[in-house]
């Protein structure tokens, strides 16, 4: 038989886009989900061109062009004046600069479609099991896992690829950093249909409101029906668990400085669930027959939009270089960490930066400001070149896939 045996751990965004880039370069893959069904809360994401290109050329352009937008600008306002203070070129400016378009989509629609051409590609996919525990040996990875009820099996693999998401059990055998580390941030998230919103803020556009209080971020998604709505505030401490239901009173009432249509906008919407925002700096992302990709290997903070892009990276990187025979696995993962860990640090300081500059107050927000007037437009889109225009080295050599 020809090809790896890989068992994947996860079946969020990081899960199925490695399945379904390993099942491409013919390696045999199974996913393995611990919750009873595919879900995945938190509506919008964007999709940078980093991360679009990736899912195109994986042959997702029909259903991507089906369930995504392109928004035409990201307009960035302080949040007490509607009045724009700058604003980024996005569709066809960044398409045509990155081959690639910046996309937003709902997160569930991104998870249909992955699911549908991993299904498509024979890749099983076992809903409401855990992997519990992974142990490399000289013949492979012994990989334990227990049902909701309980019970436990076994199953005997050429590599284990973990994408177990943000608390990752896997994460643990790699010894990548520790925990993650809160970094002062909560995030409360929701959609409301685009007709109750304010009239401006119904446009083809993102919208992203700076201030010292927190930010907000709002696009639309499903062509236009649903806002996605995300309001960052600034928190000492955590909020327990995750995707926890908030009080949207509150919310308001803690921005209630904000321009009228932001505060129409937010009071419109609801309900809304919060997540703390945590990061551990991507460190360590393989030991023995172990892979760590996505939030599993690497949070990030969402302040460049980069979580989902860089699990997508991930999944492609590590498809371009694994081999057919297990026994040059080492070198390949070797290679993965090496390519990974500089790339993912870079964008997990800017992400940390930005959240530092995005709630400036007094003149260093009036500096702030002035400069993003300064650059205009489609120079505040290719300050990241870096970043959206940017191929793995292990993708600029690869072979075309089988
Ligand atoms: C407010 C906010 C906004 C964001 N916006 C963006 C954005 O616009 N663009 C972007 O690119 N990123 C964004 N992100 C980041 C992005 O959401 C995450 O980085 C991404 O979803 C991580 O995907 P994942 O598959 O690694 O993890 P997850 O989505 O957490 O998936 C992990 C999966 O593994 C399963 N699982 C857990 N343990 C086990 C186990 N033991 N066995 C089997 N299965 C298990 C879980 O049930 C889950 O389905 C944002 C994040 C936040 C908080």
């Amino acid at each position: 038989m020809s090809g790896l045996s890989i068992l994947v751990a996860g079946g969020g965004i990081a899960g199925l886009t490695s399945a379904l880039l390993l099942a491409c370069r013919g390696h045999r893959v199974s996913v393995v989900e611990r919750r009873a069904f595919l879900s995945e809360v938190g509506a919008g994401l964007q999709l940078s061109p980093n991360a679009s290109r990736i899912l195109l050329d994986a042959g997702l352009r029909e259903p991507l062009a089906r369930i995504a937008g392109e928004p035409d600008r990201v307009v960035v306002r302080g949040l007490r004046s509607e009045r724009p203070v700058a604003s980024v070129a996005l569709g066809a400016f960044a398409r045509e600069r990155y081959g690639a378009p910046y996309l937003v989509a709902h997160r569930a629609d991104l998870q249909g479609i992955l699911r549908d051409a991993i299904e498509q590609a024979g890749v099983p996919l076992t809903l409401g099991r855990s992997v519990v525990d992974a142990v490399s040996s000289r013949d492979g990875v012994t990989v334990t896992m227990a049902d909701e009820s309980g019970g436990t099996s076994e199953a005997q693999v050429d590599l284990v690829v973990a994408a177990d998401g943000l608390w990752s059990t896997l994460e643990g055998k790699v010894g990548a950093a520790g925990s993650p580390v809160y970094r002062g941030y909560v995030a409360w998230r929701t959609t409301l249909p685009r007709e109750r919103a304010p009239a401006l803020l119904q446009g083809n556009e993102t919208g992203l409101w700076l201030g010292s209080v927190g930010h907000v971020v709002h696009y639309p998604i499903r062509r236009g029906e649903l806002i996605n709505l995300v309001a960052i505030e600034q928190r000492y401490d955590p909020v327990e668990g995750w995707a926890t239901p908030g009080d949207g009173a509150g919310l308001v009432a803690r921005f209630s400085q904000s321009a009228p249509p932001l505060r129409m906008l937010m009071e419109a919407a609801g309900p809304w669930l919060l997540w703390s925002l945590f990061d551990r700096p991507a460190h360590r992302l393989t030991a023995g027959n172990l892979v760590l990709v996505g939030d599993a290997g690497h949070p990030v903070l969402p302040f460049l939009a980069q979580g989902a892009a860089l699990a997508i990276e991930d999944a492609a990187t590590l498809a371009s270089l694994l081999p057919d025979d297990k026994a040059d696995l080492e070198p390949a993962l070797a290679r993965f960490e090496r390519d990974r860990v500089p790339r993912i640090r870079r964008v997990q300081d800017e992400a940390r930066r930005n959240g530092r500059v995005y709630h400036l107050g007094g003149p260093a927000a009036f500096a702030r400001d002035l400069v993003m007037r300064t650059l205009g437009p489609q120079r505040m889109t290719s300050r990241y070149d870096w970043l959206y225009g940017y191929t793995s080295p292990a993708l600029a050599r690869s072979a075309p896939p089988r």
